[in-house]
């Protein structure tokens, strides 16, 4: 895990504390050969909601934008070479003022590689769009995959 300056807890007026003190922010990196798939992650055991399947990502630093930190944490929790992912949008998951969580969509080119395995993450594994709903995600990104899957199929089917 990284020592910045976004590490540590909001505690945040909708009266829950959440990771990030200037906000996280998740990676959807997709790609589309041999089909469209998107990379999850099971979340290591001692994570929040460990044993879930969820995006990589994590707290963004001051000095990052959101689409940064999520490209830094795909280095960190699947080794993602972030030379290797073009950013085409992105969506608020959600938004409480004190707190935000945003979805940064990538397009991984071809030969980019993920790790099997990292001290975050418990698996790495591209999922067809459409098997992602079958898994047990974690409950923010389960809540927020509709709209996410969506902004998805939009940027795909404007490539
Ligand atoms: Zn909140």
């Amino acid at each position: 895990m990284a020592g910045g300056d976004g590490n540590g807890w909001v505690q945040c007026r909708c009266g829950h504390k959440h990771w990030g003190r200037y906000g996280a922010a998740g990676l959807a990196l997709v790609r589309t050969a041999p089909r469209p798939q998107i990379l999850l992650q099971l979340r290591a055991e001692w994570t929040h909601e460990g044993g879930t399947w969820g995006l990589v990502g994590g707290a963004r630093d001051s000095h990052e934008t959101v689409a940064e930190a999520a490209l830094r944490e795909a280095g960190e929790e699947a080794e993602v070479d972030p030379d290797l992912v073009t950013v085409v949008a992105e969506l608020v998951g959600a938004d409480h003022v004190d707190w935000s969580y945003t979805y940064v969509i990538g397009l991984a080119a071809d030969g980019l590689t993920v790790a099997d395995v990292t001290p975050e993450s418990d698996a790495l594994e591209w999922v067809d769009l459409d098997a992602v709903a079958e898994r047990t995600l974690h409950s923010a990104f389960a809540t927020s995959w509709p709209r996410l899957l969506e902004a998805v199929r939009e940027v795909l089917k404007n490539l």
